[in-house]
């Protein structure tokens, strides 16, 4: 894997303030603080309403803190630097940005899904929140389906096309119940990524309607 270029799909500016404000599940957080790793443009944001936050908590009286969300900010500065608590990285572990790395620990567990589609769930799903490492083979087409909830996606290796452009390393897509696409990995070197979402997706061809009888996405 070289040096990627700059991601071309970013999160919101709505998502990096919430993100800055800590008002994200672990697992959403995980995953933009590593599109971070790999986007100084939304590193910049983020430090920008983090800075803003900070004022905010400076000017308000006491009484009327938020300690949880202070808190957040105050954890995050205090975050070590990652080198000291990630296990060593090995062949594909070595690809993923050291948030990431750091939540997946040693050996995900992969299973094989259907053809060409590897996942290894991370995490208990506590909260109906639902990660998973996806591994897709090269040139291998997803169904078409679309989202009940909102996913998260971020591209770690390889890529994959669909309806709405070509995602490279460090890409985020965002989906919901407004999007319905077939994601097809990229034909030479296939495509890693880390989904969350916190509902079901739903499969809409034909063959995708009986694939939802068997897979629990
Ligand atoms: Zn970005």
């Amino acid at each position: 894997m070289g040096v990627p270029d700059m991601p071309q799909f970013h999160l919101s500016e709505d998502d990096l303030l919430d993100y800055a404000a800590g008002r994200f599940a672990q697992p959403f957080a995980v995953l933009i603080a590593s599109h971070l790793t790999l986007c100084p443009a939304c590193r910049r944001s983020v430090a920008r309403f983090e800075a803003l936050g900070g004022l905010a908590v400076e000017a308000a009286p006491p009484a009327e803190l938020d300690p949880g969300s202070f808190e957040a900010v105050v954890a995050r500065l205090d975050e070590p630097e990652p080198a000291q608590t990630l296990p060593p990285a090995t062949g594909e572990l070595s690809r993923l940005p050291a948030p990431l790395r750091a939540l997946v620990g040693a050996a995900p567990a992969w299973k094989k899904i259907m053809r060409g589609l590897d996942e290894a769930e991370i995490g208990d799903g506590r909260a109906g929140v639902r990660a998973r490492l996806m591994r897709i083979a090269p040139g291998c087409a997803m169904p078409r389906h679309t989202h009940g909830g909102r996913e998260m996606l971020i591209v770690l290796d390889g890529g994959y096309s669909d309806e709405i452009g070509t995602y490279d390393i460090g890409d985020v897509a965002v989906a919901g119940a407004d999007v319905v696409h077939r994601p097809v990995a990229d034909a030479r070197e296939g495509c890693l990524c880390f989904a969350v979402s916190d509902a079901r997706l739903k499969l809409t061809g034909p063959i995708g309607r009986v694939l939802n009888l068997f897979i629990r996405y």
